[in-house]
């Protein structure tokens, strides 16, 4: 539709802009953030659920657009990928995403973040050497960048996915299966997967605690005992209330995403919060 096609334009032109005022940042202080900047990464907190501590985050990309306000990714990602544009989103996330790791271990916050890659980018091997060039431009040790690949994403292209990932955890990046549950990885192929992390998509983690579903916990009891007997750490997402929290510790859920504990916010903020709060 026309609506699209303007918003397809705008996106191109927002993306030119900023890479353009990246690369003259370059040249001047690398810290800084480009004054063209429409897209920024919020980042959101991983709860450590036994200690209740911040242990990472997640990028969660933003449109600051001009006339339209904040836009979700939802709303421009399908675009980006139906266009072709999604390989400059993606940089520009990874880009702004290690600058800003950089930023907080100079200030002696050490702690990973990831980055969500979208099926496009690991069907071909480009982006590692994105991140491999990233990395070394800002001088990051690769622990603290993490990869989230959703299962659909992996399952749909196994063949030409799974060596994508392959290279990326030997440059050392983590990576994790985003939205697991939603597609349809059998156990064998689950033990195949290099892969760290495996994140409990928020559809199971809605079913549990004060209105749970029944048998909703022994499905997200199988699914981590599974995990966890590949050495995977579990994540559940979504967790918007302290019941479901319960329920998810008592299962041995690992870790935890959920506007219970903190919304995607701007590294300004989450700074300025230092460790977010946690109930309890
Ligand atoms: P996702 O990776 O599954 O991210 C989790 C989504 O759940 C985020 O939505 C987050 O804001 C939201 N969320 C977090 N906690 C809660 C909660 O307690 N309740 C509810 N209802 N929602 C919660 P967001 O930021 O709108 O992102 C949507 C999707 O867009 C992401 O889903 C991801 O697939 C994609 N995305 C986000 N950033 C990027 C990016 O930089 N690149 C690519 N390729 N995709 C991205
Ligand atoms: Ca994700
Ligand atoms: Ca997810
Ligand atoms: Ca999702």
């Amino acid at each position: 539709s026309p609506a699209r096609l303007v918003l397809l334009g705008e996106l191109h032109a927002a993306i030119e802009a900023q890479a353009a005022g990246r690369s003259a940042d370059l040249t001047g202080a690398p810290g800084s953030a480009s004054e063209h900047a429409q897209l920024e990464m919020h980042y959101q907190p991983k709860i450590e659920l036994a200690s209740g501590r911040t242990v990472g985050f997640e990028a969660l990309l933003r449109w600051r657009h001009p006339t339209r306000g904040v836009l979700a990714p939802g709303t421009f990602i399908p675009l980006a990928e139906q266009s072709g544009l999604i390989h400059e989103v993606t940089e520009l996330a990874l880009t702004e995403t290690v600058r800003q790791l950089a930023v907080w271990r100079a200030e002696g916050r050490d702690l990973p973040v990831a980055v969500n890659l979208s099926a496009h980018d690991v069907a071909t091997p480009a982006v590692v050497d994105t991140v491999e060039d990233l990395l070394a431009t800002y001088d990051l040790p690769a622990r603290l960048l993490e990869v989230e690949i959703t299962e659909t994403a992996i399952v749909a292209d196994r063949s030409r996915v799974v060596p994508v990932l392959h290279r990326l955890r030997g440059l050392g990046v983590r990576v994790a299966i985003d939205d697991f549950g939603t597609g349809t990885t059998s156990i064998s192929q689950l033990r195949d997967l290099p892969v760290d992390e495996l994140k409990i998509d928020r559809l199971f983690v809605q079913d549990l605690g004060e209105h749970a579903r029944e048998g909703s916990e022994v499905v997200v009891q199988a699914m981590v005992d599974l995990a966890h007997s590949f050495s995977l750490t579990v994540v559940a997402e979504g967790v918007e209330d302290e019941a479901t929290a319960v329920v998810l510790g008592r299962l041995g859920v690992d870790r935890a995403q959920g506007f219970l504990w903190a919304r995607p916010a701007p590294a300004t903020l989450v700074a300025a919060g230092a460790e977010p709060a946690v109930p309890h």
